[in-house]
């Protein structure tokens, strides 16, 4: 193929790239796709979850402290990143809480999804990763992340949609990341267990609700050869990631031995493709990807 696939990530905060489809980003970086982060929120109201970083100085900056962090995991995963501007709407205590006022999940859907049209048009995307329509976990930010995503999907193509925003330009492929499936964690508990180490996962485990999957996977991307990469991305986000915490608990050569993948659900597709795929462009053709490029 002449012209590069291109492939862009929608994310909630900060972080959430290093923790979703890192590994998957920094493969295709590798083959030479060319990969854009978007970034909805600065992330400006998470926590620090690392003790080590629960200092009142870094409190005081956490917007400025976060975009460099950000800034580090790019260089890292060997992607583009842009912030779409959007202010973090924070993880209510419980749901009676109101969100605050001008935050990023209570913007009017054509509000919060214009700057990812926008990008969409611009940087002309075969394939879009997003979270499912549950966010993943009920952080307003995500579920918010999935809609505006959605939507970009649909009205990017759409001359009559987001006027002014560029010239149309039609994604084939949307997928919603499911790397946090009960199979998946299971696996590499039984396995640790059977090696005995010691695993953290056993009591989110037992508690995970015994329903079927909302999204079945139906594509697998092998990228065991990046958990370094994804691990050094996670590790950037200092304020966000302890690196003696959970992420970094099951050591990764017992993760590439048992799972050594990325896992998707196709959301849309516009090309013909057949399940279970291990390519996220599997169905892309080079016709259509020479159509779809710049001039
Ligand atoms: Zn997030």
């Amino acid at each position: 193929m002449s012209a590069p696939l291109r492939l862009m990530a929608v994310h909630a905060h900060p972080d959430d790239e290093s923790s979703k489809g890192a590994a998957t980003m920094a493969r295709y970086v590798a083959e030479g796709v060319d990969v854009l982060v978007c970034t909805l929120t600065g992330g400006e109201r998470g926590s620090i979850l690392n003790p080590k970083m629960d200092r009142p100085d870094i409190l005081e900056n956490i917007g400025e402290v976060r975009r460099l962090e950000m800034e580090r995991a790019r260089e890292i995963l060997g992607v583009k990143q842009r912030f779409l501007g959007f202010v973090d709407s924070g993880l209510p205590e419980d749901e009676t809480e109101p969100l605050p006022e001008g935050c990023f999940a209570l913007q009017p859907l054509e509000v919060a999804a214009a700057p990812l049209v926008a990008a969409v048009r611009e940087f002309r995307p075969h394939v879009i990763l997003t979270y499912d329509d549950d966010g993943g976990y009920p952080h307003p930010d995500h579920i918010m992340t999935n809609r505006v995503s959605v939507e970009a999907f649909e009205a990017a193509g759409d001359p009559d949609r987001y006027p002014g925003a560029g010239e149309p330009w039609q994604p084939l492929k949307l997928y919603y990341h499911m790397g946090f499936t009960k199979d998946r964690f299971e696996a590499l508990h039984e396995a640790m267990t059977a090696r005995g180490i010691g695993s953290p996962y056993a009591d989110w485990i037992a508690r995970w609700e015994d329903r079927p999957q909302k999204w079945p996977v139906t594509s697998r991307v092998p990228c065991g050869d990046y958990f370094e990469v994804r691990d050094e991305a996670l590790l950037a986000h200092a304020t966000q990631v302890d690196p003696d915490g959970f992420w970094f608990v099951c050591p990764r050569d017992l993760q590439r031995e048992i799972w050594p993948t990325e896992d998707y659900h196709l959301a849309r597709s516009l090309v013909d493709t057949e399940l279970p795929e291990d390519d996220l462009f599997a169905g892309i053709h080079a016709d259509e990807v020479s159509h779809a490029s710049r001039p």
